[in-house]
């Protein structure tokens, strides 16, 4: 039975109503300050946590429920006789529910002229002991942070859970847990605030990478393996992930999702989410370990993802798609002929689910188009994380630098800007030969650029492809002539890359010896 709750929250989202359900249950309600006055004020029989220990809040409110009468009354064992003996002794009655959100730390700190002396007043102390009391001792106090849990435990008190008006061990237990969950976090960004400070603490300017990165994670779901059989693995995603990240995803049909489903998932649904501002407007990506193995924009659905399984249909056969635009009963068809592992698309029409739905094991995705960026691009090694900015740069036609002779013409600009969106998202060394919206050959991952070349075009003519007056992008500079030699060999009259080897002098007048237009980016994509 819930006699008696305690009730401090900065966040007041429906805090009144539920305070008022309480109340009408017979509980009686204690609170701080803030909390009680707006009780108060509507009508809400409260006692001041002042009042019910005799001492008043003190140290602008530092210290307002720092007392043994309220962590007394929270900590008690119920079963220990000698406890409940001992709050007899000191008249401390017992506390069964805490009702606490923190002050607001993150937010106050993630606003750009936040000074240490608002950073350290918004650090709460009395919040976190009092929700880490009571999760303690959870078998017999409710705990609550989160305004979203207000519902569940007002309908166990009302009956409607296990043991008519009482909160269920497992809903206790699961709100202990995320309470710890919550305090860790909250003190994970006290120290990535304090250890990102420089020299100058009181202007308090941030290093961009503090000294110590606590990052959480909560659990999507546990996978069957890992990237092989032998290795366990489970997707964890971000507490509040960015606008149009994967973690987003919707699933709408299909197989539990593996962990290379999801890599890849993620490779694709980044390329595809780049290929906005072309001429045409729908893009489709198909990406096959890691690498897109088929890119291409189109009038609609279909069109582009037509043009982007000519590139490479070997490779495409239990590849994973994704579109940025809606998917419709007539891509779904054309999907449907293909062995696909994850569809992944911003919505898909009835008449499309109604067409996957015969194909079962598809995985369907629907993730809302956004632009959010991580924070950080993370990489585990031996002992360690690297930890670096995403790769956000889109370089724009103002950036790039004609150097060849020649000069392009519209139609090679928009081919190179294609084919240079693409070669950021391929694995290094990377050459991407394109024509007209579409990748025609894609050499990957190879350790030398002129191998990543060879297999470019080769890959062109197993297609099919004709690479006669196609578009190169390369993702790192050319060292050597040689590469530029075997794109053009095999039929491109543009390339683009971002320049910057000892040897550009030697690779610009190749270019002009071959009569081909070379363009410079400045940037780089190295991916690996
Ligand atoms: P109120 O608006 O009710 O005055 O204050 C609510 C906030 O005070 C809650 O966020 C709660 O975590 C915090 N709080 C409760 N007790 C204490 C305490 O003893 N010290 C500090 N610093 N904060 C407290």
């Amino acid at each position: 039975m819930i006699k008696q709750a305690l009730i401090s929250v900065s966040d007041k989202t429906g805090v009144l109503d539920f305070a008022r359900a309480l109340s009408a249950l017979g509980v009686n309600i204690l609170s701080t300050g803030g909390t009680a006055k707006l009780l108060q004020e509507n009508g809400v029989p409260v006692t001041e946590v002042a009042d019910y220990t005799g001492f008043p809040e003190m140290l602008d409110g530092r210290v307002k429920t720092l007392h043994p009468k309220v962590h007394g009354g929270i900590l008690a064992r119920r079963d220990f006789p000698e406890h409940v003996s001992k709050l007899q002794e000191h008249g401390i009655p017992e506390i069964d529910m805490v009702v606490v959100n923190l002050y607001p730390f993150q937010a106050t700190v993630a606003k750009d002229d936040c000074s240490l002396e608002d950073a350290i007043e918004n650090i709460d102390i009395g919040g976190p002991t009092m929700l880490r009391s009571a999760a303690k001792n959870h078998r017999d106090v409710v705990v609550i942070c989160d305004p979203s849990d207000y519902g569940v435990v007002l309908a166990e008190m009302k009956g409607t859970g296990e043991v008519a008006g009482a909160v269920s061990y497992d809903t206790k237990f699961r709100l202990a847990k995320k309470v710890f969950s919550h305090t860790a976090q909250y003190d994970g960004a006290i120290t990535n605030y304090l250890t990102s400070l420089g020299e100058d603490k009181q202007h308090a300017t941030r290093a961009q990478y503090p000294q110590t990165i606590n990052m959480a994670f909560e659990k999507v779901q546990d996978m069957r393996y890992g990237e092989n059989p032998h290795q366990g693995a489970a997707f964890y995603r971000d507490i509040a992930p960015v606008d149009g990240a994967l973690a987003n995803y919707r699933q709408l049909q299909g197989k539990e999702l593996s962990y290379n489903n999801i890599a890849d998932a993620d490779a694709a649904w980044e390329c595809v989410k780049s290929l906005g501002g072309f001429q045409h407007p729908a893009g489709c990506v198909i990406v096959k370990h890691a690498n897109p193995c088929g890119v291409a924009i189109g009038a609609d659905a279909l069109d582009a993802y037509t043009r982007a399984l000519q590139t490479d249909p070997t490779s495409a056969f239990g590849g994973i798609i994704a579109f940025n635009v809606e998917v419709d009963g007539r891509a779904a068809e054309a999907l449907a002929k293909l062995f696909v592992e994850v569809l992944i698309a911003p919505s898909f029409t009835a008449e499309a689910r109604q067409i996957m739905a015969a194909k079962q094991n598809v995985r369907l995705l629907e993730i809302s188009l956004g632009n959010g960026q991580n924070p950080y691009d993370v990489k585990r090694v031996g002992g360690g994380l690297l930890v670096q900015a995403p790769d956000a740069k889109n370089v724009g036609i103002g950036d790039l630098r004609v150097v060849s002779k020649k000069q392009p013409t519209q139609q090679q600009l928009q081919d190179l800007m294609f084919a240079w969106r693409v070669a950021k998202f391929v694995k290094s060394n990377a050459i991407v030969f394109c024509g007209n919206g579409m990748t025609l050959g894609v050499g990957a991952g190879q350790m030398s650029r002129i191998d990543s070349a060879r297999i470019a075009s080769i890959k062109a003519q197993n297609a099919g492809l004709s690479l006669a007056g196609s578009a190169v992008a390369s993702d790192a500079f050319f060292p050597f002539r040689d590469g530029l030699d075997v794109v053009v060999d095999a039929g491109a009259t543009c390339v683009i890359h971002p320049g910057g080897s000892m040897r550009d002098q030697e690779v610009i007048d190749a270019a002009d010896e071959r009569g081909v237009v070379m363009l410079y980016t400045g940037t780089r994509h190295f991916r690996h």
